[in-house]
């Protein structure tokens, strides 16, 4: 049986979600802020030594910060979607105005694209290349399960995540609204605010109108 728990530590929504999902191979998405908040979650579930990959939605501060501190103490392997790579320190301009810190900058051990599938035993994750709310956001979907991990393309109850305000960003960010909407979807996990199983296929069609209306 697969469990998904998130992981990160309580408190302002200064931290992304961070999802640790215990199949025959543990992963977590996303890295958040907080190691020392994460690794003490995951303590809890399973040795963090178990942990094989950290797969990372976007690059933003709040998604990836704990990444260097992470992967000292799993040994896990970072990987992102390979549009990402190029835009690491480019926080600024994209979601992560807020974080007037350095941006977060680490190493990766490999790129995602379109159509890559991550097996983790009896769950395979599909990549799915969701750009516009940074060029190189990537989400994740496990076709049985109907479970999504959005990352900060949408949220739930009709949000979605913030772009550039460039054409070609809101342009993107549509396009990748309309891809997840899509899918059949039980359980969402986003990038913040918390997960939810209640009619997710209509508040991601929620979602979609409001990206649209923006457009
Ligand atoms: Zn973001």
């Amino acid at each position: 049986m697969v469990e998904v728990h998130k992981v990160n530590g309580v408190g302002p929504s200064h931290e992304g979600n961070v999802f640790l999902i215990k199949d025959e191979v543990a992963v977590l998405i996303d890295a958040g802020r907080d190691a020392s908040a994460i690794l003490d979650n995951v303590r809890g579930l399973i040795d963090p030594g178990e942990i094989k990959l950290i797969i990372l939605t976007h690059c933003h501060h709040d998604h990836t910060a704990a990444v260097p501190a992470l992967k000292a103490a799993t040994g896990a392997k970072v990987l992102i979607g390979e549009g990402e790579v190029c835009d690491l320190g480019d926080d600024v301009a994209t979601g992560s105005y807020r974080y007037a810190e350095d941006p977060a900058e680490f190493e990766i051990d490999g790129t995602l694209e379109e159509d890559d599938v991550i097996n983790l035993g009896d769950w395979a994750l599909s990549v799915i290349v969701t750009p516009g709310h940074s060029p190189g956001s990537i989400s994740l979907y496990e076709p049985r399960a109907r479970v999504l991990f959005s990352g900060d393309t949408l949220f739930p109850s009709g949000n979605i995540g913030r772009t550039r305000r460039s054409e070609e960003a809101v342009r993107d960010l549509v396009r990748s609204v309309e891809r997840l909407a899509s899918l059949d979807v039980l359980v969402l996990y986003p990038g913040h605010m918390e997960p939810t199983d209640d009619k997710v296929n209509e508040q991601i069609k929620t979602s979609l109108a409001f990206a649209r209306s923006i457009h």
